[in-house]
């Protein structure tokens, strides 16, 4: 007779579960490499100077006051151009609706449940492996899934025939939801040509694509580079959805700001688009939050603060390079026959190890190592201190 005594417990996430773990483990020794997000080589979180200047611009004189349902315009303007170029005739022609969203997570809903209201018979095509929450946000969106081939689990790199096949095969008009640069389990992207055959083929057949770029500047250490596979898609004349974030690439994790963009046929229809997803934050959070997006304006419209940007997001991205070379070094170093060039082969935030299940839970019970068991590896979490101990380990358990 109780009102929630059907209620069971939800499942652990599998990401957020690993940290979890590894906090109550009283071990001297214990490495997370777990979770997405940045450390220095100490182990510990970073804020960038660039924020930090930004803040004491604000400090004492932050209006409070909310911000218009779809954010705040001027912080939206200077993300656009991060994504579609500084000069981009589609931001002149006013052809793209965009609004401020609860980070990368928040815009990839906000554009699930959009497509499920506009267009509600269509389905998502997600690769295999993907960010596990971009299945929970369509679902959630009602939204049904289908899946497309992206790694290649013998090379440890793109099984790019397999996706072309699935991009093909797809009925005419699909929704493809792509990562944008630095994959996120795999590490594994594609090449400037493979991304050129990939938009060609979209373009053939009308599909719709989804970038989520969650990492801009994480792969190659260059905002602008990293946006080449968007800048592509837009040269060939693609409709496209665009979700950004600043969680990684700004280190603003909890303060959850990023932007949703829907580039429309023109102004006409980007203004509708835009109420409509206005629209749909309403009831569920109204307007998004004032502080990030205030420091986010700041740094990308002030030039010094963002060259300091660019130079922190280069550290960052530098110092995993780094640590790719030091992990994969360290393992051939102890005389593991098997080859371990895909670690530096991979770029982004991580390393999908090939590790199996099996290996990872003797990597936690046995060196309190603590990853996903799909053995994605953090590098953000390597350090000079760790990459021995973890190099180590590795060659224990994949003898
Ligand atoms: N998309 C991908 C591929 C991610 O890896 C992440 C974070 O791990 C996100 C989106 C969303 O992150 P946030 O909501 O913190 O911006």
């Amino acid at each position: 007779s109780s009102w929630w005594g059907h209620v069971d417990p939800a499942p652990k996430d599998p990401i957020l579960g690993v940290t979890e773990a590894f906090l109550a483990d009283p071990s001297p020794h214990k490495v997370n490499v777990g979770v997405g997000a940045y450390r220095d080589d100490d182990g510990k979180p970073v804020v960038l100077d660039c924020v930090r200047k930004a803040e004491a611009k604000i400090a004492g004189n932050l209006n409070m006051e909310y911000l218009p349902m779809g954010g705040s315009n001027h912080m939206v303007e200077e993300t656009l151009k991060l994504a579609y170029g500084e000069n981009s005739e589609f931001i002149k022609d006013k052809r793209i609706a965009a609004v401020q969203a609860l980070s990368g997570t928040g815009a990839c809903r906000l554009f699930a449940d959009f497509q499920k209201r506009y267009q509600p018979e269509s389905e998502i095509y997600i690769p295999v492996p993907t960010w596990s929450n971009h299945h929970n946000i369509w679902k959630d969106a009602n939204v049904s899934q289908k899946t497309y081939h992206y790694y290649h689990p013998e090379s440890k790199g793109l099984d790019f025939s397999g996706m072309m096949d699935d991009i093909k095969n797809a009925p005419k008009g699909s929704f493809f939801l792509l990562h944008a640069c630095a994959h996120n389990p795999t590490g594994v992207d594609p090449t400037e040509e493979q991304w050129k055959e990939i938009s060609q083929l979209m373009k053939d057949k009308g599909h719709f694509p989804f970038f989520d770029m969650a990492y801009q500047g994480f792969a190659s250490g260059y905002p602008e580079k990293d946006a080449k596979a968007i800048r592509i898609f837009l040269e060939d004349g693609h409709s496209l959805g665009i979700s950004q974030s600043f969680a990684k690439n700004m280190g603003l994790y909890g303060q959850r700001v990023g932007c949703l963009s829907v580039l429309c046929e023109d102004e006409k229809q980007a203004v509708a688009v835009k109420t409509r997803l206005q629209h749909i934050a309403r009831p569920m959070y109204s307007n998004p939050p004032v502080h990030g997006a205030l420091l986010v304006s700041i740094i990308l419209s002030d030039p010094d603060l963002k060259n300091l940007w660019l130079k922190e997001v280069k550290v960052m991205a530098d110092r995993i390079i780094g640590m790719r070379t030091a992990l994969r070094e360290n393992i051939e170093k102890l005389g593991s026959p098997l080859s371990w060039e895909h670690i530096t082969n991979q770029i982004g935030m991580f390393c999908y190890s090939g590790l199996t299940p099996e290996q990872v839970d003797r990597l936690t019970s046995e060196f309190h190592i603590y990853l996903t068991r799909n053995g994605r590896i953090s590098m953000a979490g390597v350090t000079t201190k760790n990459v021995e101990y973890l190099a180590n380990a590795i060659h224990e358990v994949s003898k």
